[in-house]
């Protein structure tokens, strides 16, 4: 198993959500499946069964390498470059 460097350096305490929802979505007039949070910057993006796959492409325009589930009741922690939950 491949062992995540990103994990580390992310911002403590964790940033705030941007939104409430996928503004982008929102925007978009689509509906995101389940939400993601960015724990670099607090970017609130649409999860890979969503339509437009907001949270991925945050990741490829920013770079930004960690999300976690923005859904009630989960934890746990996604990291995009080493493909692995940290
Ligand atoms: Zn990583
Ligand atoms: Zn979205
Ligand atoms: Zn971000």
């Amino acid at each position: 198993m491949k062992q995540c460097t990103h994990a580390h350096a992310l911002p403590h305490p964790e940033p705030e959500p941007l939104s409430e929802t996928c503004l982008e979505c929102l925007a978009a007039g689509s509906h995101p499946v389940q939400l993601r949070l960015c724990l670099i910057c607090g970017d609130v993006g649409c999860c890979d069964s969503s339509p437009l796959r907001h949270a991925t492409e945050h990741f490829k325009k920013t770079g930004h390498p960690i999300m976690r589930t923005f859904e009630p009741g989960e934890n746990w922690r996604w990291c995009f470059v080493d493909h692995v939950l940290v």
